[in-house]
Order: C-alpha cells, then sequence, then structure tokens
C-alpha cells in the first residue's frame, strides 16, 4: 500500500523543517519504517486523517526518543541531533517507538475522556464539604494511564513483528526480538530461551 497523499505531505513539511531535508536519517528513517511495517502504516494513516496535524522534531542528545503531544491539532516528535539524524538506535526500535506515539495519536479521544473524568472527580469532591477521600480516584487515573501505555507499547510491539516480517515472512521471534534490542526485555523476560519451531 503506497503512502497516502495526505501523509506524504505531512512528512514532506516534516523533511523540510529538518537541517538536512530529505537527506536527514530522521525523514529516512519514517519513510522506511512506514514501507516496511504495513501495520505501523496502517496506524499512521489512521492517524493521519485527523489525530495529527505534523511531525516535528525535538533536538536532543539523550532522552526520549519520539513523544506525542496533542495539543494544537497533535505532534509526533522525533529526537534528532542538531544535523537532523535520527538519535534513535536502529530501525526496528525506531519502528517500535513511532508506533508507540502514532497509538497515543490514535486514542487522543480516549486518554483526553479519562482525563477530563479525573478532573470532574477531584473538583466533585473538592467542592464538597469536609474531608475527602480521593484514592479511589487517583486508583483510576494511575490504571487508565498504565493501561494507555501498555496498549501503546503492545501496537509498537506488533509493528515491528509487522516490520521484521515484511521482508521475512518466515522471521522467528527470536529475529523479531534482535531487532527490539533493550526493548525487548518489556516484552520477554532477559534469558527467556524461545523454542524454535520447525
Ligand atoms: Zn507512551
Amino acid at each position: 500500500m503506497p503512502i497516502s497523499p495526505r501523509l506524504t505531505s505531512y512528512l514532506q513539511d516534516f523533511a523540510n523543517r529538518l537541517p538536512n531535508g530529505t537527506s536527514s536519517t530522521a525523514y529516512t528513517s519514517i519513510l522506511a519504517a512506514l514501507n516496511g511495517s504495513p501495520l505501523l502504516l496502517q496506524e499512521a494513516e489512521l492517524a493521519a486523517l485527523d489525530k495529527f496535524a505534523k511531525f516535528d522534531f525535538i533536538v536532543t542528545p539523550t532522552g526520549k526518543a519520539a513523544a506525542y503531544d496533542s495539543s494544537g491539532g497533535g505532534t509526533i516528535l522525533i529526537a534528532v541531533d542538531s544535523a537532523g539524524n535520527l538519535t534513535q538506535q536502529g530501525m526496528g526500535t525506531f519502528v517500535l517507538v513511532l508506533g508507540h506515539e502514532v497509538k497515543h495519536a490514535n486514542r487522543t479521544e480516549t486518554y483526553e475522556a479519562t482525563r477530563k473524568s479525573f478532573n470532574d472527580g477531584v473538583a466533585n469532591l473538592a467542592g464538597k464539604p469536609g474531608m475527602q477521600e480521593y484514592t479511589r480516584l487517583l486508583l483510576t487515573s494511575q490504571s487508565d494511564s498504565a493501561y494507555d501505555e501498555a496498549v501503546a507499547h503492545i501496537t509498537g510491539w506488533n509493528d515491528l513483528v509487522s516490520y521484521v516480517r515484511h521482508s521475512n515472512p518466515s522471521a522467528t521471534l527470536e529475529q523479531v526480538k534482535n531487532e527490539a534490542l533493550g526493548y525487548s526485555q518489556h516484552f520477554l523476560k532477559p534469558g527467556t530461551t524461545i523454542p524454535v519451531s520447525d
């Protein structure tokens, strides 16, 4: 499936703002990720319909590899160095991280609804006389956030599986794990022996 004109225009706009334009690995890597992972492309096309307005970048030598900012129409932020090149190590992990943030974009309404419900709940309790119990609201808020992160992360993993299997349909879990680098520890216990099926 080719990248839609709408998503292509976001990518072009992103490249135009990078210090080295279309030569920046931040740009070529997004293209490679979308073209290499059918599942990621599907999620990104869905998000591009109305969940984000642009890709942008943060110049950072360390720290977050990517982020999603829901304000101002939604922005997927990619960490780059001062030359506009990707700071994320390896295509596999980039696919996972990008997929994670794109899923956040696609879950904006759910996230905003749970945040509103928490804020409304706090305001409601705070308006009552006497001492109030906020524990239940905090517990719900924490578990909603954890759920949101888990869904985003599992989607990132599935986008990575799609990426690895797109070029090698018979790829094993071990091969996916090798592409995930340190992120594999979020899904598989370190030292786990993966049985090879035949
Ligand atoms: Zn996240």
